[in-house]
């Protein structure tokens, strides 16, 4: 059985004829790990030697008392090595290249958080690391470059359209064209041709897994609503899967409302109006483009979160109206996550903000003895910089010129 490339209208496999070959090897492989129980248990006791899994289910119980409504628990992937649910792919797939006999690895990166788990991955497993990036983002996300060159990665800054994600995604694709018998394209999110969706949603899907099991055991049923937040799709796949079938959980998609829905700076492609279905990068979804299909520029103070598509398997639920989709804005982001830092001691990623912005608008609404899960994605110490530009901490900003002072000496 091959993989399945469609779901519903989206998807598919939109890939130049050299790399045919390429893809169909990777799908007999992806094939053979996912029917290999061995293959499981091999990826389990890696990620919980190497990572934190399972992760732990934090009852918040400062915040479930302060909206008075549900009880609030946070699935938490920021205590994941490096920080993120991104850990979970980039190990799935280390395995598997292992398995193909492969010995260089490639990847793209936007804000830098895909590459830093990519070149840990190629650091452990002896790998060739190459990671693409906008020349944009290089300047951006200098401490992830920074840690990626440490590590023995190789960055190599695209300085083609935007100069962001979308450009090294296309360069990333040019690169395995040329290399593809020794290199693997190690894919950030559940987006992409066929399998990558399926293949990196399958391997995320451990944390629904484990937080079905969670919840049952520290509350003693399941959630009435779980709530994620939406760049690609990986970590809200990774947790909504378990779920779809449970007819009592309502499963929320937050996306990033940037300035507002409004405002026309923003990343939201399945609510809102301002995307729309079209076929790139290998894939079809709705994309952020304008009528000639040109990709437009998309906005959110979480780098993670700013990317012109989104998952097909999302498009596909959100057409079945499976999952909701919401927005958050900036200053909302802001805001909930100082919530969170003040009552819980916890701080979370400005992506994984969002998904905390929707629950906390609709926690109060609902009965104590209903509980919600929030994925928290990834940990929020990355984002220091955005967020005290954010708060407009002055002595924050004395210290980064003291330290540029003392360059200069
Ligand atoms: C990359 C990232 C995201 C967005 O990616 P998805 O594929 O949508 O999960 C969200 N949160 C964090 C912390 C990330 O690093």
């Amino acid at each position: 059985m091959s993989t399945k490339k469609y779901f519903g209208n989206w998807g598919g496999s939109f890939i130049p004829e050299a790399l045919h070959e390429t893809f169909r090897q990777l799908d007999i492989a992806y094939r053979q790990i996912r029917n290999d129980p061995a293959f499981w248990e091999e990826y389990m006791s890696l990620m919980s030697t190497y990572s934190c899994r399972p992760t732990p289910l934090t009852y918040a119980e400062n915040l479930s008392n302060h909206f008075g409504g549900a009880q609030i628990y946070i699935k938490r992937e920021d205590l994941n090595h490096t920080g993120a649910h991104k850990a979970n792919n980039v190990m799935g797939q280390g395995l598997l290249v292992k398995r193909m006999g492969k010995t260089r690895v490639i990847a793209e990166t936007g804000a830098g958080q895909h590459g830093i788990a990519t070149a840990t991955m190629a650091a452990k497993f002896g790998f060739e690391c190459t990671v693409y990036m906008g020349e944009e983002d290089v300047q951006r996300q200098r401490p992830n470059v920074f840690w990626m060159e440490k590590m023995g990665t190789t960055v190599v800054p695209v300085k083609d359209g935007s100069k962001t994600l979308k450009d090294a995604i296309n360069e990333a694709f040019r690169d395995w064209v040329t290399n593809m018998d020794t290199t693997h394209y190690v894919f950030g999110t559940a987006c992409g041709p066929a399998p990558f969706p399926e293949m990196v949603s399958w391997l995320q899907s451990i944390i629904g897994q484990e937080a079905a099991e969670q919840i049952v055991r520290q509350h003693g049923k399941l959630p009435t609503r779980i709530y994620a937040c939406v760049g690609g799709g990986s970590n809200s796949l990774g947790i909504f899967q378990r779920f779809l079938d449970e007819e009592q959980t309502e499963l929320v998609g937050v996306e990033a409302g940037g300035h507002g829905l409004d405002s026309g700076q923003h990343a939201a492609r399945l609510c809102g109006d301002d995307a729309s279905a079209g076929v790139a990068q290998g894939y079809k979804t709705m994309f952020l483009q304008n009528d000639d299909g040109q990709m437009l520029d998309t906005h959110s103070v979480s780098a993670g979160l700013d990317y012109i598509g989104v998952s097909p398997i999302l498009a596909d639920l959100w057409e079945k109206k499976a999952v909701r989709f919401e927005a958050a804005t900036d200053d909302e982001v802001i805001e909930a996550l100082d919530l969170t830092m003040r009552m819980e001691g916890i701080i979370p990623a400005l992506e994984s903000a969002h998904a905390f912005v929707q629950a906390f608008k609709e926690a109060s609404e609902m009965a104590k003895d209903e509980a919600i899960i929030i994925n928290m994605s990834g940990r929020g110490d990355k984002d220091i910089f955005t967020i005290a530009h954010a708060y407009g901490d002055p002595s924050w900003k004395e210290f980064i010129i003291d330290r540029a002072e003392q360059y200069r000496k």
